[in-house]
């Protein structure tokens, strides 16, 4: 049976808007997904260590017939094929590319290596702000609360701004 899942995008290293445009065509072109809306992009302020750029982020949504362990293997396959070494990574450091997957129908998996939804999503205005573009109305399924809901409880100081140059409408690598 298929779900509706949520992945989160972003980048800060190279040619981020490639990076996030190639990674939405790699998932598009996954055998079991049907990517049904993109977000548009935002621009973000890192968090971790500091002096590094400044992300791009961005939200789809999907149907999946995987399970959220094969769509998770599916998006560090897709991470790596973009650059992403993790081996020489600081926590949070420069990345090309990082899909985080936010939620995965109704599942609720708490393992050493898969959170579902993620944990911090709730927390994040660079997460909550593209999902709220393209999923206003989707419940958390451990808070109970909607997308938008989570994005307007979040305090002011996490606010952030779209991108002015690169405000652009992925729209047209959905299907
Ligand atoms: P954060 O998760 O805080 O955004 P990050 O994206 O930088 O940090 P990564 O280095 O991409 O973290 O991933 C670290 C580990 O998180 C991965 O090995 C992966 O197994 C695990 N993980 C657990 N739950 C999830 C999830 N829902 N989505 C993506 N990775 C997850
Ligand atoms: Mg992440
Ligand atoms: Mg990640």
């Amino acid at each position: 049976m298929a779900e509706t899942a949520y992945i989160a995008l972003g980048s800060n290293l190279g040619d981020r808007l490639a990076a996030i445009e190639s990674a939405v065509r790699s998932l598009r072109a996954t055998p079991g997904v049907t990517i049904t809306t993109v977000s548009e992009v935002v621009e973000s302020k890192p968090i971790g260590p500091a002096c590094q750029n400044d992300y791009l982020n961005a939200a789809v949504r999907l149907e999946t017939t995987l399970s959220p362990r094969r769509l998770l293997q599916r998006c560090q396959e897709i991470e790596a094929e973009h650059g992403r070494n993790r081996a020489e990574e600081r926590r949070w450091g420069p990345r090309p590319l990082d899909l985080d997957l936010l939620m995965c129908g109704e599942s609720v998996i708490d393992e050493p290596d898969l959170t579902v939804p993620h944990p911090l999503m709730h927390k994040r205005d660079f997460v909550l702000r593209p999902l709220a573009q393209i999923a206003p109305g989707a419940l958390h399924p451990v808070l109970k609360v909607t997308v938008e809901s989570l994005l307007s409880s979040l305090p002011a100081e996490t606010a952030m701004e779209y991108a002015p140059d690169v405000s652009c409408s992925l729209g047209w690598l959905s299907r």
